[in-house]
């Protein structure tokens, strides 16, 4: 047997514990695989705490990403073996996740891990770091915003995204200022690249729908007024790319600057992105991230300690990555 966190009915609401499973009790999926690491993101710290629904299936493997190695396959595209890594696609909300030892998975949600990656370093990077690559793919596809001309601007800044977000974008030669409401961080954040910061709050107060411009550009992990605020001061044919929602799901703002100053918002969801995007997204972290500024935003914990750590993301004192040692 092997341990796995599971996430099952309770009365009124969920519970969350370790239990003792097997391999005959993992969904009958043609990949086996032995997982190495898993990580810990902000929907991680939601499922585990309680404090979102993000099991909507029970009982339910928490972890929604995963890297490892093929143990047996009924697939011709996979053999023992192959290094894998599996962010998203519906694990631990419909699917059974990466918080255990073996998980059997379908062939179609695997990814070839990188020959830049360790399974460690793939984790340290995980779902947050992936988003944040396809993000920044999205504002380059958007076509407009080139590296050199004036400043992008990254929300969320010491988190799990906004880390890697800098990082990204300073590797392509992007000027960053990073929104945090951690000061502390400055140093960190600096070493990451970033040039400029801004508070938290600057961006979280309600402000006029067209604001001075300062950005080309954007990466917004935090959703509300603050990415109001964001497009708000977008210069006119920017972009933001938004990804997540730690400030509020809601968007309390104006058509203004996209009417009167062709800024776009532009949506990215990590989970269900096909394998072609995913693909580029992990071909851009091999090629930009540098592995020393990884090491310096990650932390491995044990499994064992995910249910503080769940409370502690959520209360937005996680700084860069964490990666779970699942067998720890
Ligand atoms: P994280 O490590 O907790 O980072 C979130 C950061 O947001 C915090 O570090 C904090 O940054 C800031 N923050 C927290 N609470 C805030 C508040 N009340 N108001 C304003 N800022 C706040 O989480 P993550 O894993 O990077 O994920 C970031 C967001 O992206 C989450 O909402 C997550 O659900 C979402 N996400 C979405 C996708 C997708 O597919 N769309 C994929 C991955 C993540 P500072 O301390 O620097 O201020």
């Amino acid at each position: 047997t092997f341990r796995a966190l599971v996430i099952d009915k309770a009365e009124d609401s969920q519970s969350v514990a370790f239990r003792d499973l097997s391999q005959s009790d993992l969904p009958d999926h043609d990949v086996l695989v032995e997982i190495a690491y898993s990580t810990l993101n902000y929907k991680d710290g939601l499922a585990v705490s309680g404090k979102g629904r993000i099991a909507r299936r029970l009982p339910m493997v928490a972890g929604i990403d995963l890297a490892g190695t093929v143990v047996e396959s009924r697939s011709p595209d996979w053999k023992e073996g192959d290094k894998v890594v599996v962010n998203g696609w519906g694990l631990s909300e419909t699917e059974w996740g990466g918080y255990s030892r073996f998980q059997r998975l379908k062939p179609e949600w695997l990814t070839r891990l990188p020959d830049a990656f360790t399974p460690m370093q793939a984790m340290a990077i995980g779902t947050a770091g992936y988003t944040a690559a396809l993000c920044v793919d999205a504002l380059e596809d958007w076509g407009r915003i080139q590296p050199g001309e004036g400043e992008v601007l990254v929300t969320g800044a010491a988190g799990g995204v906004g880390s890697v977000a800098i990082s990204l974008l300073a590797a392509r030669g992007y000027k960053v200022t990073a929104a945090t409401g951690r000061p502390e961080t400055h140093d960190y954040l600096s070493g990451l690249g970033a040039s400029a910061f801004i508070g938290r709050e600057e961006l979280a107060a309600k402000a006029g729908p067209l604001q001075k411009e300062r950005w080309t550009g954007g990466v917004d992990a935090v959703g509300s007024t603050t990415l109001v605020n964001a497009l708000a001061q977008t210069m006119r044919g920017g972009a933001i790319a938004c990804c997540g929602l730690a400030g509020g799901a809601d968007l309390p703002g104006t058509v203004l600057p996209h009417i009167l100053r062709s800024v776009a918002l532009i949506g990215v969801d990590s989970v269900m992105a096909p394998q072609d995007q995913r693909n580029r997204a992990w071909e851009r972290l091999a090629r930009d991230l540098d592995l020393n500024k990884l090491e310096a935003i990650t932390q491995v914990e044990p499994l064992s300690k995910i249910q503080d750590l769940a409370n502690e993301i959520i209360d937005g004192h996680v700084r860069g990555r964490v990666v779970i040692d699942v067998a720890g």
